[in-house]
C-alpha cells in the first residue's frame, strides 16, 4: 500500500497567503494526529550554523507550535548538540546562536532545549541490535519526550547524497557519542600544533585516558570510550575527529538511529520537509550558499521514508537531473531509502497529495 505524502507550493496572493495554504494541508494531512492533549512534543530542527541563511525560517516554526498548542499540546523547539567544535557544539553557544537566527522564545513562543544538555552527554542507550549500530545513544530529552514533530530543510549532503527527514533525525537525535560513532571508525585525534598542553581536557575526560605528554595532550587508545566529551571542551580546537566512516557505513547507521528513535515513538512521529533554499550542501555548513533551484514547496507525511522519497523525487522533476547525483558521485542517496525501507520506517511508494 503507498503512503500518502500531501503537497502545498509556494504560490500565494493578497488573498491566499503561506499561512492560509498551511492550514489547509495541516487540516488535510493528519497533522493533528500524531500527538494527544499533554503531550510533550519535541519540534526537531535545525537551527542553521553560523555563516548559514538557508535554514527553515522561525516564522514557520511558530506556525506549527500555534498549532500544537491550539490541540492541547506542549511543544519545544530542540536540536543536538554538534560532534565538531563550532558554534552549536555546547548549549551555550547553540543557544546563543539559535537566538542570533531568530529561534527565540518570543517568535516561536515556545521553550528551546538542547536535548542532549550541555556538552551533549545527556544521552539514553537504546539497544538496536543492527549490524552496524548494536547500541544507539540517542538525546534524552527526545528519547523521553512523547512524540516529535521533525522539521526538515531539504539540501544536499557531502555523504549521504541529500539530506532531509531521515537525517534529521537519525543524526540530528544523537548524543555526541552517537555522531562519534555513526561518523567514525577511531578515537578523537590530537592536531598538536594545536594543543597548548592546558590540562582542560584531562579534567573532563571520565576515564582519565588523557595525559600530557611533552607539554601535549595524548589519548590512551585502550582507556578512552570515544564519548567525544573533549571535543568540545578544548578551547583551541586541538581535538578532532576522523571523519574516516564510509559513506555507506554512515548512511545506513543513520537509518539506525532513526529505528532506534522511532522504538518508543511508534505513531508519535510526523514529518515536515521544506523544499526552499536548497542548496547543494547541508545547513551544517558555514557557507551562505548558492540555491541551485527554484523553490518547489513544503510536504507532510506521518511517514519518513515516503516524504524523502517524494522530495527527491521532485527535486529531480524540477531540476530536470539527478543534481545530487552529479554532486557526490560516490555517494548513492538511494541506500538510505532503501535500507530505511527494509528495517521497517516506511514506504517508498507513495501517493502525492497536492493541496491548494
Ligand atoms: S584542552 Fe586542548 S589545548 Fe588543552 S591540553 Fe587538551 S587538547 Fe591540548
Ligand atoms: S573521547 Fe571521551 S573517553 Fe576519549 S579521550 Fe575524549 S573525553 Fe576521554
Amino acid at each position: 500500500m503507498k503512503s500518502k505524502v500531501y503537497f502545498i507550493d509556494f504560490k500565494t496572493s493578497f488573498q491566499r497567503n503561506i499561512f492560509d495554504k498551511l492550514s489547509n494541508i495541516a487540516d488535510k494531512s493528519g497533522f493533528y494526529n500524531f500527538f494527544e492533549q499533554y503531550d510533550k512534543v519535541a519540534i526537531k530542527l535545525h537551527f542553521g550554523e553560523y555563516g548559514n541563511f538557508s535554514a527553515v525560517n522561525p516564522r514557520f516554526i511558530r506556525f506549527f507550535v500555534d498549532r500544537i498548542k491550539g490541540k492541547g499540546g506542549n511543544p519545544f523547539i530542540t536540536d543536538t548538540n554538534t560532534l565538531y567544535a563550532g558554534h552549536r557544539c555546547n548549549s551555550i553557544d547553540h543557544l546563543k546562536l539559535a537566538t542570533m537566527h531568530g529561534f527565540t522564545p518570543g517568535v516561536v513562543d515556545a521553550p528551546i532545549i538542547i536535548a542532549d544538555g550541555l556538552l551533549g552527554q545527556n544521552e539514553i542507550p537504546v539497544k538496536v541490535n543492527k549490524k552496524f549500530t548494536r547500541t544507539a545513544y540517542i538525546a534524552s530529552d527526545i528519547y523521553n519526550t512523547e512524540a516529535i514533530l521533525g522539521i526538515s530543510h531539504f539540501t544536499g549532503h557531502i555523504e549521504t547524497g541529500f539530506g532531509a527527514a531521515i537525517k534529521n533525525i537519525g543524526m540530528g537525535c544523537a548524543s555526541r557519542k552517537g555522531k562519534m560513532e555513526m561518523h567514525s571508525t577511531t578515537i578523537p585525534k590530537i592536531r598538536l600544533e594545536y594543543c597548548t598542553g592546558c590540562e582542560r581536557c584531562l579534567k573532563w575526560c571520565q576515564v582519565e585516558a588523557i595525559s600530557i605528554v611533552n607539554e601535549k595532550a595524548q589519548i590512551d587508545i585502550n582507556k578512552c570510550t570515544g564519548c567525544g566529551q573533549c571535543i568540545s571542551v578544548c578551547p583551541y580546537n586541538a581535538i578532532g575527529i576522523e571523519w574516516n566512516a564510509k559513506t555507506e557505513y554512515l548512511t545506513k547507521k543513520i537509518v539506525d538511529y532513526v529505528y532506534a528513535v522511532n522504538l518508543n515513538k511508534k505513531g508519535k512521529m510526523f514529518f515536515i520537509n521544506f523544499l526552499n533554499n536548497i542548496t547543494a550542501l547541508c545547513d551544517c555548513t558555514p557557507i551562505y550558499g548558492e540555491r541551485i533551484i527554484p523553490d518547489i514547496g513544503i510536504l507532510f507525511s506521518e511517514d519518513i521514508v515516503a516524504i524523502d522519497k517524494a522530495s527527491i523525487d521532485l527535486f529531480i522533476e524540477k531540476a530536470g537531473k539527478d543534481l545530487f547525483a552529479n554532486l557526490y558521485p560516490k555517494t548513492d542517496w538511494k541506500k538510505q531509502l532503501q535500507y530505511a525501507e527494509r528495517l521497517g520506517l516506511g514506504n517508498q511508494k507513495y501517493e502525492l497529495i497536492e493541496i491548494q
